[in-house]
């Protein structure tokens, strides 16, 4: 797969933002953190499959891709669905390739966001080890790479790869739709 083919994935997950997830199995509600939240917005209507979309969440995506190219771990804003100040995407995904390799380093990890990460996912990456760090759309109000500040620039201990924008255009549709349906309303 290549680097778009990758930040596509990450498109996905933020329209389900949108659009509600497709139907998991109860391994991964609980991989998602959606097991035990008996939150009727986190279900879909019908109670049947998938999730419902959440109205009120920015739609973001993410996915980390592991040294051999896997998916490992997927993440998408659920900050209003989980009422969690830190479920934006890139914790989202980062958890759960932590989970998967059961390490907190993810060495030789990429991560693609659609979304400028803010400084809370900024430092998460930093302190994860991430090596690449793929972003889609700018941030202006937030962005931490390089629209507020550049925080991978800064003397931490570690310093990924930032690479972006990318698919700019495609990452940006999701939350164009998103606030011009907020208007509406
Ligand atoms: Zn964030």
């Amino acid at each position: 797969m290549t680097h778009e083919d990758y930040m596509r994935q990450a498109i996905d997950l933020a329209r389900e933002c949108l659009t509600g997830g497709p139907h998991r199995s109860p391994a991964e509600r609980v991989r998602w953190g959606e097991e035990g939240q008996r939150n009727e917005r986190a279900f879909a209507a019908d109670g049947s499959e998938g999730y419902a979309a959440c109205p009120n969440d920015v739609p973001v995506g993410c996915v980390v891709v592991s040294p051999d190219g896997t998916i490992i771990g997927r993440g998408r804003n659920r900050r209003e669905q989980a009422n969690r100040a830190t479920a934006h995407a890139e914790v989202e995904a980062i958890n759960e390739a932590c989970a998967a390799l059961g390490s907190w380093r993810l060495e030789g990890c990429a991560l693609y966001v659609t979304l400028e990460p803010c400084p809370m996912c900024a430092g998460a990456i930093i302190n994860a080890r991430i090596a690449e760090l793929y972003f889609g759309a700018r941030e202006g109000k937030s962005g931490c790479c390089g629209s507020i500040l550049n925080l991978f620039c800064e003397p931490f201990n570690h310093h990924p790869r930032v690479y972006g924008p990318l698919l700019e255009e495609e990452c940006r549709a999701p939350l164009t739709e998103f606030f011009q349906n907020l208007r509406k309303i």
